[in-house]
């Protein structure tokens, strides 16, 4: 709404339920755009945007790990296709911001979106956008058509220190919090932290009947694939209601298929060890075929 108008051509990746969000968002405000749909599971490679290069599009729009499927998108080899060609370049990032590295200035990232609720672990209510000076200017010229979510509205207000309107406070307050906790372990700590906890998972599942779902595995999240007669969704249901865990069903077409785990939040390798002895007793009682 605030940085791309009907006057733009957009690329947008249709992967998962979130590239689907996103198709769903340009159409609903009428921004033309192309799909590049990759198989699920998969992410894109070289061969799914040749097709693209040096045509007139204006703008590129991708989730960085594609939460319902677990993939992490090669945000380098989308970036050199946005430079070489003049894409604005829009990434949500909700699921990989402090999951995995990202680095918006060497890949011409212009629009990073983040969230309160994944990795930074606080309640829902607050996205966070990072913007290039390219979306700087883009804002100012594009009327976005609304007013709560006025970009230009927030800008303005955020010379003097405040948001046009009443923001989630208590959800402020915690991202507050949060942060100057990791100002003090760092960065790179917390990114370590999470992606030994996915490595430390992915490893004690090795003997369990499941697959990888993601063929470029993002770190937030384990996507696990289940074959008939076995149900994803019946191993939800199973762990949440006789061993009180909570993984993550997934909906629409692979609801029986995939399920997720996250690794993201107050979690640590007892977590992981607490789960994988309850997978192992859903094996011993056959239900996981
Ligand atoms: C979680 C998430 C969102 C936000 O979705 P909500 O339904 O608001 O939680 C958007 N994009 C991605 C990639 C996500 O993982």
């Amino acid at each position: 709404m605030n940085t791309l108008d009907g006057n733009d051509r957009a690329l947008v990746v249709n992967g998962g339920s979130f590239g689907h969000r996103f198709v769903e968002l340009l159409q609903l405000h009428s921004i033309p755009h192309t799909e590049i749909c990759p198989k699920p599971g998969y992410g894109i490679d070289e061969a799914d945007l040749a097709p693209f290069e040096g045509a007139c599009y204006t703008a590129f729009v991708v989730n960085l790990d594609e939460t319902s499927t677990g993939v992490l998108y090669d945000i380098k080899l989308i970036g050199d296709f946005c430079k070489r060609n003049g894409l604005f370049l829009i990434v949500d990032a909700i699921s990989a911001f402090l999951a995995d590295p990202i680095d918006m200035l060497a890949d011409g990232i212009d629009v990073m979106i983040a969230g309160s609720q994944k990795a930074l672990a606080v309640p829902p209510g607050v996205s966070m956008l990072t913007l290039s000076p390219r979306a700087l200017e883009r804002i100012e010229r594009i009327e976005s058509g609304i007013m709560y979510l006025d970009l230009k509205l927030a800008l303005k207000n955020g010379e003097r220190g405040q948001t046009p309107f009443t923001p989630a406070v208590g959800t402020l307050l915690q991202i507050n919090a949060r942060l100057k906790q990791l100002e003090e372990t760092g960065l790179t700590a917390e990114l370590e932290r999470i992606s030994t906890l996915a490595a430390d998972f992915r490893k004690r599942i090795e003997h369990l009947p499941f697959k990888l779902f993601s063929h470029a595995p993002a770190t937030a999240v384990t996507a696990l694939e289940v074959e008939p007669p076995v149900s994803a969704r019946t191993i939800f249901t199973t762990l949440k209601d006789e061993y009180e865990i909570w993984i993550c069903p997934n909906g629409g077409e692979l609801a029986d298929r995939v399920f997720r785990v996250g690794h993201i939040g107050d979690l640590t390798v007892d977590d992981n060890a607490k789960l994988v002895s309850a997978f192992d007793d859903l094996k011993k009682r056959g239900l996981l075929g």
